[in-house]
Formats: C-alpha cells, structure tokens, sequence
C-alpha cells in the first residue's frame, strides 16, 4: 500500500465533496473527485485510486450500475455513501461487490474507520489469508477449526463455523443477508432469512458474553452482519 492512499470521490453534491476535499487530506489521504458516475468510471481506470468513495444518487447512472462496470476489472475497495431512503439500493450495491457504506449525513470518524478497513481488505486481496484471527477475548483458527473464547475452547457446529469464517474473512466490513445465505446454502429458499438467524444466535451464544448485546457479531439492520474490528466510533 502507499504511503498516502488515493482516494477517488464520485459524488455530485458539491458540499460533500468539498468537506471530503477539506477533511480527508488531513488524515494523510490524497483525494480525486468526480461528479458524475462517466467520469468517477474515467478516474478510477486513469488514476488507480486506493480506495472509492461512491455515492448511490448519481445524475448520469445509478451508483449500482457503476459497481458492476467496475467490478469486471477493477477489485479497488468501494465504500458506498447511502441516503436513509435508499436502503434497498444499498444492499443492491452491497451484493454488487461493494465493500462497505456510511449512511448520510455521516462523521468523518466514522468514515475513516470504514476507509481502514477497506484499505486492509485491498491489500490482504493481493497477499497470502492468514488462518488466525484475534478478537478481545476470543480467537479462532480457520485451518484447525477451533475457537477459543475467554481461554475455553468452544464446539460449534458446521453451519455456525462456516457463518464465522465467512464473517472473519471479511471482518470489519458488512456482509449482507443474501451473500451469506447464497455462500451458505448456494440458492435461497423460503425459510433462509431466519434459518440465517437461528444460525446467528447460537454462535452469539457460544462467543459473546451478552448474546442480546453483541460486542463482535453485529447486526446491521436491514442489511446484514459484520464482526466489529475496532471500537466502535
Ligand atoms: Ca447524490
């Protein structure tokens, strides 16, 4: 990764790109903009930026459709900015590959936490998965199956061991409903939205202290679940 990531705004709001253009470079990232989803397609293939900030309401074409354009050449980590209204486009985007989103308005706080970890995912992309992962008090280890949380050792099925790979793989960064039923089960089927939860409870049972207050094995309401890497902003 560079020293001072790139980071390409497509956003046709001229108050939020100027508070990008003003914030972002303060926390040692350089910025592009673009106000149309033609040229934010231009910028992306002619600057390689590290990271896409996109947002959903765009004049010339909607920000889904730019994710799948980009999506056929470019893995660069997009994290989406949504309007409380466009919760279903954000999902859509989501499963188009998106990696993340921030609902507007949004914190710079929040944001930078999100560009983080879009940048870690960019750059583990091109190296070699690690199979241990650290969580506070817990720990699992994708190649030997275990789980150890608070020092015990813990047994957990094979649905509930893969819904936990599929999360630490992608940890930090929301996973929606229908990518984890379609890596679960490869279709949907009638009941898979609440089989998911079932399947959610019990390994917040078995890794949370407070399986009603989850600390790591967050939900994301309408959305999702994603595990919680940092303290949350
Ligand atoms: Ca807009």
């Amino acid at each position: 990764m560079q020293v001072t990531p790139l980071v390409l705004v497509v956003e046709d709001e001229a108050p939020i790109r100027r508070f990008l253009r003003a914030s972002l470079p303060l926390h040692d990232y350089r910025v592009v903009e673009a106000a149309t989803g033609a040229e934010g397609l231009r910028l992306a293939a002619a600057q390689r930026p590290d990271v896409l900030i996109l947002d959903l309401g765009l004049p010339d074409l909607d920000g889904i459709e730019l994710v799948r354009e980009l999506r056929v050449w470019s893995e660069v980590p997009i994290v989406i900015l949504s309007a409380r209204d466009q919760e279903t486009e954000k999902v859509a985007a989501l499963d188009a590959g998106a990696d993340d989103y921030v609902t507007k308005p949004f914190g710079i706080a929040e944001l930078l936490a999100r560009l983080r970890v879009a940048l870690r995912h960019g750059a583990r992309r091109t190296t070699a998965d690690s199979a241990e992962f650290e969580f506070g008090d817990w720990r699992v280890n994708l190649s030997a199956r275990q789980v150890v949380v608070r020092g015990q050792e813990v047994h957990l099925t094979p649905t509930e061991f893969r819904l936990l790979t599929i999360l630490v793989r992608h940890s930090g960064k929301v996973v929606t409903h229908r990518q984890l039923i379609k890596e679960l089960w490869g279709e949907s089927h009638e009941d898979a939205q609440h089989t998911l939860h079932v399947h959610m409870s019990q390994l917040r049972r078995k890794i949370e202290t407070d399986a009603t207050r989850p600390l790591y094995l967050r939900t994301e309401p309408g959305v999702g679940y994603r595990i919680q890497q940092e303290r949350p902003v």
